[in-house]
């Protein structure tokens, strides 16, 4: 009897359990299936129906560079290797995000590392990038960030520097006009450093940045850092003496967007480069800081470039070979990139989120945006 009495109630447990089991699914389906979820999978579709080998590194000639855009999320790291050199610029917010994967593509020591500016997307992972690899030297923006000056993040940069000092190694920096001559075919020039402004708030802190000119041997390849209006304004002012149109100081077969495609771009900067491709690196779907936006892809695609992001089918590094010859090849086609405009997002040609910044309520309006 007793016996029995039990089994019926496990059977109506089993029953209940299983009506709730059914019922709880079918209205989280319901309610956390978010209204892009149709684009994330058409990301993944995308993603998997590239080549599998485009998640790894091109097999990479002696005589060849290679370029490296590492998927950092809303943050910063380039690797720049050819031969045996092995150089970097900037190490993301955090070490563990995808660098040590790259960096077991170096030969030996990172022969050179950048800071472009004391942001902590740019130099919070070089702490655990010193405490993994050696590095033979640290060129910096010569602006030193922490207490009091960035009360945020007070120990981070403390970090950095005691784990340059744990290293023995001393931040050094060099001047505008600097050239370093790297092996024969490459080089890299120094367009602006820090101290041109005040430093005292983010915006003159991106500003401030350091801003190197790669070449390896025809090719120009600009890294601008985080500037935004100002310091596009100043390497204008600086390097184009017959304007923006004619300015072949600044013109780059390659240019990082700078700040991760934020809106805050000076335009006759963008004009005076006039990137053959533009590199976006900002992190697929960022509802912090809405990066990249519309108007910096549309000014870019408006004057001829072509796009690659690294935040296309979801995150990924978007890695270029050069050959002598100077010959680019890509790890990925031209993507369809996820972008932000003033009010929400589009992701490629399909689908645009609209995003009410004030209430963060989501609709969608599907309309072709094909980049290029
Ligand atoms: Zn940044
Ligand atoms: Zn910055």
């Amino acid at each position: 009897m007793k016996y029995r009495r039990n089994l019926a109630a496990l059977a109506a447990v089993v029953l209940i359990g299983g009506a709730l089991f059914i019922a709880l699914s079918y209205t989280s389906w319901n309610r956390s299936a978010p209204i892009h979820s149709s684009l994330i999978d058409k990301a993944q579709a995308l993603e998997s129906a590239d080549s599998d080998d485009s998640d790894r590194p091109q097999e990479l000639a002696e005589d060849s560079l290679r370029l490296s855009f590492i998927d950092v999320g809303q943050a910063h790291a380039l690797l720049i290797q050819k031969g045996s050199t092995d150089i970097l610029v900037d190490a993301g917010r955090h070490y563990s995000r995808n660098l040590p994967a790259a960096m077991d593509t170096i030969t030996d020591s990172v022969d050179l590392l950048f800071i472009t500016h004391p942001h902590a997307d740019h130099f919070g992972g070089a702490a655990g990038l010193l405490e993994a690899h050696q590095v033979d030297k640290i060129i910096t923006n010569g602006i030193r960030r922490g207490p009091p000056m960035d009360r945020s993040v007070p120990a981070t940069w403390n970090t950095f520097e005691e784990a340059a000092d744990k290293a023995n190694l001393e931040l050094q920096s060099w001047e505008a006009g600097h050239r370093e001559q790297i092996t024969e075919h490459l080089s890299i020039e120094v367009l602006a450093t820090g101290g041109d402004f005040d430093s005292r708030n983010s915006s003159q802190l991106n500003d401030d940045s350091l801003v190197l000119l790669i070449k390896y041997g025809d090719r120009r390849i600009l890294l601008p850092g985080d500037i935004e209006v100002a310091g596009g304004r100043m390497l204008v002012d600086r390097y184009c003496p017959d304007g923006p149109s004619d300015c072949p100081a600044l013109r780059a077969d390659i240019m990082k967007v700078p700040h991760h495609g934020s809106s805050h771009f000076h335009p006759e900067f963008f004009k005076a480069v006039s990137p053959g491709v533009s590199v976006f690196g900002a992190p697929h779907d960022n509802r912090q800081h809405y990066h990249p936006r519309r108007d910096t892809l549309r000014a870019l695609v408006d004057l001829g470039s072509r796009i690659k992001s690294t935040n296309q089918g979801g995150g990924k590094n978007v890695e270029v070979i050069i050959s002598p010859a100077g010959e680019l090849t890509w790890n990925i086609d031209d993507p369809e990139i996820f972008v932000w405009d003033d009010h929400g997002a589009e992701y490629g040609t399909t689908c645009r989120l609209i995003v009410d910044e004030t209430s963060r309520k989501t609709s969608k309006e599907c309309e072709s945006h094909r980049t290029r």
